[in-house]
């Protein structure tokens, strides 16, 4: 298979980059400003990394571009890139509300814009959004964060409805508390609290994430459109 992966140099991101070359398949990722990640990345596991903010609409656009010459077709997207932030309802300014809804959502609005229209063309294909538990039951301190994880279910249902006659699934996978470093300003107490509420009493690992885009993205799924799958240790239950 061909793979698109936003945000591969880290985590979640990189799991899935690694997950999908181990299983010999064509992978070309994105990322904003990692550059020493993307180099080592590369050599590490033989992927293509571009450089390119999703926040922009014309980077997209280029990135898309290289990608498709370098991979010929599109398979698989994987929507990962993200980023987040604690504060306060009433303290979060605009500039970080825009910084964490044109990530998390427009961004990947604007990457699944310019593989659809490949997909489509194909008349097959697998969209995979990494939303988050949070986008299904909301979190405090994260109000952009969750309305813009709960605006990434939307899309999924909505574009799954709209590209299914072409022969292309969409699907989005909501992780629980995963060990990356997304969540390094959280100590180790806050940690050992969030395991302690998991039902699992563990946070995830990357890895567990990426196998199960790696279902999703495989003919096992291919009856499965639309789907919000948790992967969360039971958090969300
Ligand atoms: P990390 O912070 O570890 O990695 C984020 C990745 O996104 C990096 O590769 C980063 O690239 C890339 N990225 C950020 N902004 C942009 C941008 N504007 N354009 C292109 N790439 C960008 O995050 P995680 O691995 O923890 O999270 C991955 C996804 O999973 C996110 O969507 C997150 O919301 C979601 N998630 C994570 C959970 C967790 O507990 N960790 C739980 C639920 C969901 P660079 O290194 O170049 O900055």
């Amino acid at each position: 298979m061909k793979v698109l992966i936003t945000g591969g140099t880290r985590g979640i991101g990189r799991a899935c980059v690694e997950a999908f070359r181990d299983q010999g398949h064509d992978v070309v990722f994105l990322y904003m400003q990692s550059e020493d990640a993307a180099t080592e990345l590369q050599s590490d596991t033989g992927a293509i990394g571009i450089k390119c903010d999703i926040r922009s609409s014309d980077e997209v656009s280029r990135a898309l571009q290289c990608a498709a010459d370098r991979l010929g077709e599109i398979d698989v997207l994987i929507n990962n890139a993200g980023v987040s932030s604690f504060g306060f309802f009433d303290s979060i300014s605009d500039e970080e509300w825009e910084r964490i809804i044109d990530t998390n959502l427009t961004g990947a609005f604007y990457v699944s814009r310019a593989v659809s229209r490949l997909m489509i063309s194909q008349k097959r294909g697998k969209i995979i959004n990494i939303g988050s538990m949070w986008g299904k039951v909301g979190a405090a301190m994260e109000v952009h964060y969750s309305a813009s994880k709960a605006g990434l279910r939307g899309m999924t249902m909505a574009l799954a409805k709209e590209l299914g006659p072409s022969g292309i699934t969409v699907n989005c996978i909501e992780p629980g508390v995963i060990r990356t470093e997304m969540n390094a300003v959280l100590n180790d107490e806050a940690l050992d609290v969030l395991a302690e509420q998991t039902p699992l009493g563990r946070l995830g690992e990357p890895s567990e994430v990426a196998s199960l885009a790696l279902f999703l993205a495989s003919d096992a799924a291919s009856f499965i459109t639309g789907q919000c799958i948790g992967i969360d240790g039971g958090f969300a239950i």
